[in-house]
């Protein structure tokens, strides 16, 4: 059963004028191009997992996130193009009286929406909890947070064999890390991580746990607060970003990463033959919040 062709994604230069020329080139992989909803990293996560659904024969896809969640969306999204039913597990009972403009899309998506408390959703990994679930939604697959399963790797494993040997990093922004890992086991590139929230550094021990190959790191101080939250800085580099490279980053992952990298080269990390692949993981839905402040 053949699964829908995205677009093959673009990779785009950035304005040397941006890095100084401090380092050899800084392309950006444009997966927030392949789909208008489906944006980014998601649909590479959640490829294999509809693929089970449809070779198994489930109804549909059950799976989890907050009131902003992109992997939500992009799940609601994908059901309905798959005409396939969805139900989303969202954290805290209170949104359901005040749908975030994320959860309403999601809902007019055909997403059934099922609010939960914040203890409860902390359930969410539980055997029990889940057994629950599956229980009351036996026609459904379950799929974690976030994509965060071995399809969801092995998916974005898909991101890794797209990039050419030619590049000496890849930058990518990590939430679950699960893009990051499925990367890492596909490319023979240093793998660099940013964490948008306080504390990211347990990410590197999911890696591992997870069994990321080669050679990465992880890196979590440019949070702005943490996660999901931002600055006037933040946004002021994101216009100036644009204004630059012509590339929208999202206020969430993306523009904390690019963020990042800006610092490290100032800093000096990268040699000047460095060959960095930037990936745009998409996300650009998250924006709504900030778009009066956004010059795109
Ligand atoms: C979900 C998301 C991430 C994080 O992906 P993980 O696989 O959970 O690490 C990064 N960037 C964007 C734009 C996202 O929406």
């Amino acid at each position: 059963m053949a699964i829908i062709h995205k677009a093959t994604p673009r990779v785009q230069s950035l304005n040397k004028h941006w890095y100084d020329g401090a380092v050899e080139r800084i392309d950006m992989l444009r997966l927030d191009e392949i789909h208008p909803v489906i944006s980014g990293n998601k649909w590479y996560k959640l490829k294999y997992n509809i693929e089970q659904i449809l070779l198994n024969g489930y109804k549909g896809v059950l799976t989890f996130g907050g009131g902003y969640s992109n992997h939500l969306i992009a799940t609601a999204a994908a059901a309905k193009e798959y005409n396939i039913d969805a139900v989303g597990i969202v954290r805290g009972q209170e949104l359901a009286r005040n749908l975030s403009p994320t959860l309403l899309h999601c809902k007019e998506l055909g997403m059934e929406l099922v609010f939960i408390s914040r203890k409860q959703y902390a359930e969410k990994t539980s055997e029990h909890y889940l057994n629950t679930l599956q229980n009351q939604y036996p026609d459904l697959y379950i799929v974690a947070e976030g994509g965060a399963n071995d399809w969801g790797r092995i998916g974005a494993g898909e991101i890794g064999q797209m990039v050419s040997n030619d590049y000496t990093h890849i930058c990518v922004s990590v939430g679950t890390g699960t893009t990051m890992a499925g990367i890492c086991n596909e490319t023979e590139c240093t793998v660099i991580g940013y964490a948008p929230m306080k504390g990211g550094q347990y990410l590197k021990e999911t890696l591992k746990e997870w069994g990321a190959k080669g050679d990465f790191e992880v890196h979590d101080q440019w949070h702005f607060g943490g996660f999901g939250k931002h600055q006037p800085e933040l946004i002021s580099f994101i216009n100036d970003f644009y204004k630059i490279n012509q590339i929208p980053l999202d206020i969430v992952y993306t523009g904390k990463m690019m963020f990042g990298v800006r610092a490290q080269i100032s800093a000096g990390i990268f040699s000047n033959s460095a060959k960095v692949l930037c990936i745009h993981t998409g996300g650009l839905q998250g924006n709504i919040s900030v778009a009066e402040q956004l010059d795109f």
